[in-house]
């Protein structure tokens, strides 16, 4: 019987190649196999071996194009053939990756894995955009929070943002209206400053401020699309943001 080669679970960070880990790049570099989902940036998928297998199993809201049972089958199916099997995720595989599916559904089989980490589009925001998310003067918490429909007026997030907090949601352009309601029906000031990152660490990436009330407007003002975070809490208007902002508006 031919021996199962290995499921890595790769972590591909926010877009830019250079925030690959060296193991992430060196794991590309080698692959016969990738499977990678839709937030995998083409220059990223561009260090594989030109003859390495390419396949896509692009995920995009309310529109599925491999149910999850099939990824995961997919996997297995690759794996049992013998080869190791790259799957390439956006940021981390663990936050918000469905990465945890992958793994169990793959160890259940009998199927080594292994998984590296990436730069969650958190981190990658917020140091793109310069933004401290604890910053020491302004907060000493921050969360992760997914804001897609599903779930959303189940999902408690009272606490997790306000003074002395940062509130960092994932997938919540479309929701955004839903978000500022949800989250000022929790009690949170109207004025709490917000920040949109779009494409955050990718060629055109916009960084937009404003106010928790004015959020689902930012959103539709600027047409924001996916894939973009948005930062909710004092650390998005530091003095010195709203300084360096003026000063690009102004040589616009
Ligand atoms: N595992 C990924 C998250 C997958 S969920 C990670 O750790 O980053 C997909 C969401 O991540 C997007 O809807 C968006 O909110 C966010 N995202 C991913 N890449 C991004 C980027 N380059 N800029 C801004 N947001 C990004």
């Amino acid at each position: 019987m031919t021996q199962s080669g290995t499921i890595f679970l790769v972590g591909a960070g926010p877009g830019d190649p250079d925030l690959l880990t060296l193991r992430a790049a060196r794991l590309i570099e080698r692959a016969e196999i990738i499977v990678h989902d839709g937030l995998v940036d083409p220059a990223i998928l561009a260090l594989a071996r030109p003859d390495a297998e390419l396949i896509s199993v692009a995920k995009k809201r309310a529109r599925h194009t491999l149910p999850q049972n099939d990824i995961n089958a997919l996997l297995i199916r690759e794996a049992r053939k013998g080869r190791d099997v790259i799957r390439l995720k956006g940021g981390d595989p663990l936050v918000f990756g469905r990465g945890g599916e992958e793994a169990e559904d793959a160890r259940a089989a009998g199927i080594a894995v292994e998984i590296v980490p990436g730069i969650s589009a958190a981190n990658g925001a917020a140091a793109a955009a310069q933004i401290a998310l604890t910053h020491r003067d302004a907060s000493s918490i921050v969360s992760f929070v997914a804001g897609q429909c599903k779930g959303l007026s189940d999902q408690n997030w009272s606490g997790l943002a306000g003074k002395g907090r940062t509130l960092v949601i994932y997938m919540g352009v479309k929701t955004a209206p839903q978000i500022a309601e949800k989250l000022m029906g929790d009690g949170l000031a109207p004025d709490v400053p917000v920040a949109i990152i779009e494409n955050a660490a990718r060629p055109h990436m916009r960084v937009v401020r404003g106010l928790l009330a004015g959020l689902p407007q930012l959103v539709t003002d600027n047409a924001i699309k996916s894939p973009a975070l948005i930062v909710i809490g004092d650390v998005t208007a530091r003095e010195d943001h709203l300084i360096a902002q003026t000063a690009v508006e102004a040589a616009e």
